[in-house]
């Protein structure tokens, strides 16, 4: 054993939570599809194991998995994304609270605050994150209860200062949440930098073959543990245990794609940059991009993800017009998986904001760049801008 004995990222992600089976000595912890456990007489539960709504064995190998790549001291598992944050705005706002979000969040996430949430009485302000001064000026003016981040956001790619944020949000008692599904735990740590609770959808780069969706929370500590673990049991939107378990198997993996995901979309960047058709890249690793200083400080080094978005010469035909002609890139909805995808975010992933302040310009196509060969990438997109 040498001096440092905190395991490095992949040998969490492959083994946290990965006890071989105690019985049979299988490597891989068993999937255990069973609703309920047998009880040595009532209430006689072995290892804790009562219904699988309340625990589940392979929920809870996921859940030590997770809790270990993000540095947290608690993992939740849900049956999406949007059920996490469900369970966290259930469990830590109640009417009468302020959540304040970036201006460019996630659609789903502005349309379960504004549209579920808002019914409730909880009240919301959206404003632009990655200035951190009108964040200070937003946190002191509407006391929230939650500062809502996103970093780098979908689809536009900004970068929110986490570090800082977290140092406002502490400042005025506030909780902060970090949505980190598009850096993923292998390229950013929000807990390390000072947030509260980080929400994945597990759906798209820890699950990375789009066979799964999948939510969830992790916690820095234990302050909302309680809250929030009675949530995912109460309410109940739980993981399945086959979910849970391809996604444990998608996580052990996450390095090596998120790897290649980082080196073929700063080629493809680097290479749109140039194209006629092409007015802006929307990529963080760009010497370019507002913020590209932030994300190399708070992003692991060199490298900035798999997710870009382009603004097109020609507005909203053009833009429909990559979309229909690629043939490596598939149109869809979702990312995160090995597979490139290409979508119109204005009538597809964000078409629940359109007419709203998040709206997204018209112009905008969002790839999810995936692992295959990259010069098959660049002249499947190259190709297709030439259709317009
Ligand atoms: C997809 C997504 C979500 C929602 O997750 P689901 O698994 O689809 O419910 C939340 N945040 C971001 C950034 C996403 O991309």
């Amino acid at each position: 054993m040498t001096e440092n004995t905190t395991p490095s990222f992949s040998t969490k992600a492959i083994h946290a939570g990965q006890e071989p089976d105690a019985r049979t000595g299988a490597v891989i912890p068993p999937l255990h599809m069973s609703s309920t456990y047998k009880q040595d007489g009532v209430g006689g539960f072995r290892s804790g194991y009562e219904y699988s709504r309340s625990a589940n064995p392979t929920r809870d190998a996921l859940q030590a998995q997770l809790a270990a790549i993000e540095g947290g001291a608690h993992a939740f598992s849900f049956a999406s994304g949007l059920a996490a944050e469900d369970a966290l705005l259930r469990a830590l706002t109640a009417p009468g609270d302020t959540i304040l979000l970036g201006n460019d969040a996630y659609g789903g996430t502005f349309r379960l605050i504004n549209a579920v949430f808002g019914q409730w009485g909880v009240k919301h302000f959206a404003v632009d994150l990655t200035d951190t001064s009108t964040a200070a000026d937003a946190i002191a003016a509407h006391r929230p209860k939650v500062v809502w981040v996103e970093t780098p956001t979908n689809p536009l790619l900004n970068v929110v200062d986490i570090r800082e944020t977290a140092r406002l949000a502490r400042e005025a008692g506030a909780i902060l949440v970090v949505d980190n599904t598009f850096a993923t735990p292998y390229l950013q740590n929000p807990i390390s930098q000072g947030a509260d609770i980080v929400v994945h959808s597990v759906t798209k780069y820890l699950g990375g073959h789009s066979d799964v969706v999948g939510g969830a929370l992790i916690l820095a500590d234990d302050t909302h543990a309680e809250a929030i673990g009675y949530m995912q049991n109460a309410a109940g939107a739980v993981s399945s245990p086959f979910d849970a378990w391809l996604t444990m198997r998608g996580i052990k993996t996450l390095a090596v794609r998120v790897k290649q995901h980082s080196e073929n979309a700063a080629a493809l960047a680097a290479a749109l940059t140039d194209h006629p058709k092409v007015e802006t890249v929307l990529y963080p690793g760009l010497e370019s991009h507002p913020g590209h200083a932030v994300a190399a400080r708070q992003m692991r080094e060199g490298m900035f993800g798999g997710m870009m978005s382009i603004q097109v010469a020609g507005g909203r035909e053009a833009a429909r017009t990559l979309v229909d002609s690629t043939k490596v890139f598939t149109l869809a909805e979702s990312l995160g998986g090995i597979e490139s995808l290409i979508e119109y975010p204005y009538d597809m992933t964000h078409a629940s904001v359109q007419g709203t302040d998040l709206e997204v310009p018209a112009n905008l196509v969002r790839l999810s760049v995936g692992i295959e060969d990259v010069e098959d990438l660049l002249a499947d997109l190259t190709q297709a801008l030439d259709r317009i």
